[in-house]
């Protein structure tokens, strides 16, 4: 957080691993939005690695709630948008604004927009297509039979 180093997923397990022998097993049970439920396990004895580059604390490389997408990553969204024929929104409900606003622009712009979700989005009525169904199912269906046109 404080130096702008990045390290791969990869290589933070490697270290993970290294510094906490015995964790490789899960503890916990994922829950379907990756969350899991870690009440009673122990992480006294867990050593959480720093930076490698200037030992201070690490941070998924993820937007959280509350913080702003980096400019960057917006226009690069957007003009990946405006190339688009249609804009297909997956495993998402859009009720923050930052998602939400590529489907209002590109149901602004003309482009179909379909959603794969379980639950109700907040681009329902600018839906042309809705798929209530499980995205780790459907994907995982469609592997290797997708066609580039
Ligand atoms: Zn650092």
């Amino acid at each position: 957080m404080g130096c702008g180093a990045r390290t791969s997923r990869a290589r933070l397990q490697q270290v993970l691993l290294a510094r906490n022998p015995g964790w490789e097993r899960p503890v916990a049970a994922l829950a379907p939005d990756g969350d899991a439920d870690l009440d009673g396990v122990d992480f006294s004895a867990f050593d959480v690695p720093g930076c490698e580059a200037c030992g201070g604390m690490l941070k998924p490389d993820v937007v959280f709630y509350g913080e702003s997408v980096p400019r960057a990553r917006v226009e690069a969204a957007v003009a990946h948008l405006q190339r688009s024929d249609a804009m297909l929104v997956v495993g998402s409900s859009l009720m923050v604004w930052s998602g939400f606003r590529f489907a209002r622009m590109a149901a602004e712009a003309g482009l179909p927009l379909a959603a794969l979700n379980l639950g109700r989005t907040r681009a329902d009525g600018l839906l042309s297509l809705k798929l209530e169904a499980d995205c780790v199912d459907v994907l995982a269906g469609l592997r290797g039979r997708a066609t580039t046109l």
